[in-house]
């Protein structure tokens, strides 16, 4: 077994189809592309690196990643993908952690003077080098493949190991479950290759499909429009973030999705007014998946016939769940002792199956932590309806405790974002002396607005333990390198609000 073994067969079977592209640019065949996976192995394996050993790829989304990725897999080493994003102290921390020898990067020069290991620039790599071998090393199927950090929005990043086989099983549940790909297809890379959306890269060599970079490098709205118009058939995964953006760009050009097949959102929640404006301004294009680093992207799915879904009585409520379990996973919702919920009551999700990592790297203690009896305890919450649908209520960290009531953001999240004036709302607990919590909510206004005016607005809607306590008005909301609100810094911000 060996993920790179997928191009190789491409490159026998379909050597002529199209395989990358930089925006509308075409860059290699199929034959092309292995044959560059293979040179750029040779040159890696002239530097010594081996099966097993991890190589950081701290770059931004290019080309030459998705080269040095499968050259990578090609000679049975294990890839260790770091946010572009993040600063060099903390990509040097993922580095040592990871006892990585060799550091792949488009930022060279920002890379710590003192470390000792090897580093080549992501682009700058000479590839003449031949000296790999002629197919891809054979590795056992639970040999390491990616060691993804998490992004560290519940403390210090911790190494996700997931094996080949895992994701072998995450790319067969991405084509029955989420997008069936064809040779005709173009997977299009606007979110960070450094993370989970990079993966997908698998599934498209798996169909044959073209892989596009765009020339912007990140998410760019009108490029991908124009790449759109340009390839046909794009499929993209985007953050709910970067779909409101998308759809609102769109409107003043008269753009209605042509040339997309399927964008496919998650890692976050999507509100139900920004789903209902992307249909609106798209159509049936919009896929959800759940899912986490440590069961990489892949617990459930929301595929495009549901969420544009208006025949069924339940298909406004099942919009906004996060769908069903995909093909491979087994989900059970558990109380705190450990035993199972009953459909509809609220739980901490649990999922178990091929999919779930192997643990953590060189942590045992949060290994175990997170995976008791076969299960991995996700840190979500939420229910399961009669029908297996799953619905998220919030992170189990997340959840305010306020006078010994439980109260999830999310809830009131959900009911704050329906109000016109405002853009953003993050809502968290802050200490406080008689109630333990109180709710605060964190707001980016649209214009100007009043804490008087959402507290009338809430008081029309919401139960009143629920009500936030305070408002605090904010020009942005903090956020980590993929888009998420970071709440750590934001209790910490409502706390010294809070205080003065
Ligand atoms: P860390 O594990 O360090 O906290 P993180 O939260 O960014 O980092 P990821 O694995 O990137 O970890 O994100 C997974 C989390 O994102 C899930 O556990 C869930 O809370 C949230 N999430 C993923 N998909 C969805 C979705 N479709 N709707 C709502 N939330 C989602």
């Amino acid at each position: 077994m060996n993920l790179a073994h997928w191009l190789w067969q491409q490159a026998q079977a379909h050597p002529g189809r199209p395989a990358l592209y930089s925006g509308d640019a075409l860059l290699s065949d199929y034959a092309g592309l292995a044959q560059r996976v293979r040179q750029r192995a040779g040159t890696l394996a002239a530097r010594g690196v081996a099966p097993g050993d991890r190589v950081v790829l701290w770059a931004a989304n290019d080309p030459a990643y998705l080269v040095s990725l499968y050259a990578l897999w090609w000679l049975g080493a294990v890839a260790v993908p770091v946010n572009a994003k993040l600063h060099p102290v903390e990509a040097r921390w993922i580095a040592d952690h990871a006892e990585a020898g060799l550091v792949l990067t488009d930022r060279r020069a920002d890379w710590p003077a003192d470390w000792v290991g090897d580093i080549l620039a992501l682009n700058a790599v000479d590839d003449r080098s031949d000296n790999a071998p002629q197919r891809p090393v054979r590795v056992a199927p639970d040999a390491l493949a990616w060691l993804f950090y998490t992004s560290g929005t519940t403390g210090k990043p911790k190494g996700v190991m997931l094996s080949h086989a895992t994701l072998v099983q995450m790319t067969l549940c991405f084509a029955t479950d989420v997008e069936p790909l064809s040779a005709d297809d173009r997977m299009l890379y606007a979110a960070p290759m450094s993370h989970g959306a990079g993966l997908y890269a698998l599934a498209a060599v798996r169909a044959g499909a073209g892989h596009v970079v765009p020339e912007s490098r990140g998410f760019d709205a009108g490029e991908i429009m124009d790449l759109a118009a340009r390839h046909g058939n794009l499929v993209l995964f985007a953050a709910p973030t970067m779909v409101k953006r998308l759809v609102q760009a769109a409107e003043p050009r008269g753009y209605r999705g042509e040339g997309i097949k399927s964008i496919i959102y998650g890692g976050g929640p999507m509100y139900a007014a920004d789903i209902d404006a992307a249909l609106r301004a798209f159509g049936p294009r919009f896929a959800q998946i759940y899912g986490q680093g440590e069961c990489p992207m892949t617990i459930t799915a929301l595929p495009r016939d549901l969420v544009a879904d208006t025949d069924h009585p339940d298909a406004a409520r099942r919009r906004v769940s996060v769908g069903y379990a995909q093909a491979a996973v087994e989900i059970a919702i558990m109380d705190p002792a450990g035993d199972e919920c009953a459909p509809g009551e609220t739980g901490e999700i649990c999922v178990r199956g091929p999919l779930v990592m192997s643990g953590y790297w060189r942590n045992p203690q949060a290994t175990a932590q997170a995976i008791r009896d076969g299960w991995l305890w996700t840190g979500d919450l939420g229910h399961l309806d009669a029908g297996g649908f799953l619905f998220l209520t919030d992170r189990s960290k997340d959840v305010i405790i306020s006078g010994g009531t439980n109260i999830y953001p999310r809830e009131v999240e959900d009911v704050l974002l329906e109000h016109p004036d405002l853009r953003e709302v993050s809502v968290i607990g802050a200490f406080d002396d008689d109630w333990g919590e109180v709710v605060v909510a964190c707001v980016v206004a649209k214009g100007p607005l009043q804490a008087a005016d959402l507290d009338a607005f809430c008081t029309a809607r919401m139960a009143r333990f629920k009500r936030p306590k305070r408002y605090l008005f904010l020009p942005d909301l903090p956020k980590n390198a993929y888009g998420k609100v970071l709440k750590t810094e934001l209790r910490q911000i409502a706390g010294e609000a809070v205080r003065g």
